[in-house]
């Protein structure tokens, strides 16, 4: 994932699959929208903003952590959208978590089941616009954690392993209102090989 500047400048998220790889679910117009345009605003509004500010340099997780306002915002945006489209695929390598991860999930939450039913519940139930996240803590307890706006599990000192992005722009050219369906069937394209690797970082 790019999460340092290149030259100075952060640079738009290089989608894994084609535009259209995971419709229904994602139709390829979204993508043409939500990565070609949302998410290359908040990129061009944060590289408008960077320069002369202590920020330079800095990963996004840093920016994230140590700015306010719209640096924040912008950062924010950009680093959530990076790990939303990096954890989907049309072929996931693992349509289920499996090892540590999968006994974390277990514990936490009785099953994957029951983890998915609380996450997408949290994700319907965030008033506008936001982010539901599954979050993990330095020893690796896990907590589903509902984010306003820009908002990333990394301010609260936790670490970001999957997120389902609740803004409108995300599902109204697909779900139009039914934020809930579109919530329910992200499940189907999640790969959850990329979640785990983000786990197995933490628990390191
Ligand atoms: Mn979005």
């Amino acid at each position: 994932m790019i999460t340092n500047p290149v030259n100075g400048k952060f640079e738009l998220l290089t989608l894994p699959y084609t535009e259209d790889a995971l419709a229904p679910v994602i139709s390829a117009k979204t993508i043409q929208f939500h990565h070609g345009k949302h998410l290359q605003a908040y990129v061009n509004n944060l590289n408008a903003a960077l320069p002369g500010t202590p920020f330079e340099g800095m990963s996004l997780e840093e920016i994230v952590v140590k700015s306010e306002g719209g640096m924040r915002n912008n950062a924010g945006q950009t680093l959530n959208h990076n790990l939303y489209f990096l954890q989907f695929s049309p072929t996931p390598a693992k349509t289920a978590p499996t090892g540590e991860l999968a006994a974390a999930i277990d514990r936490t939450f009785g099953s994957l089941d029951s983890f998915m039913t609380e996450f997408v519940q949290k994700g319907v139930s965030l008033f506008g616009s936001g982010w539901v996240w599954l979050a993990a803590d330095d020893q690796g307890n896990l907590q589903i954690t509902q984010e306003p706006n820009a908002g990333n599990p990394l301010q609260h000192g936790l670490h970001p392993l999957m997120t389902f992005d609740v803004w409108e722009h995300a599902y109204y050219l697909d779900y139009q209102n039914r934020r809930a369906d579109q919530l329910k069937d992200l499940s189907k394209i999640l790969d959850w090989s990329v979640i785990e690797k983000r786990y197995l970082e933490v628990i390191k």
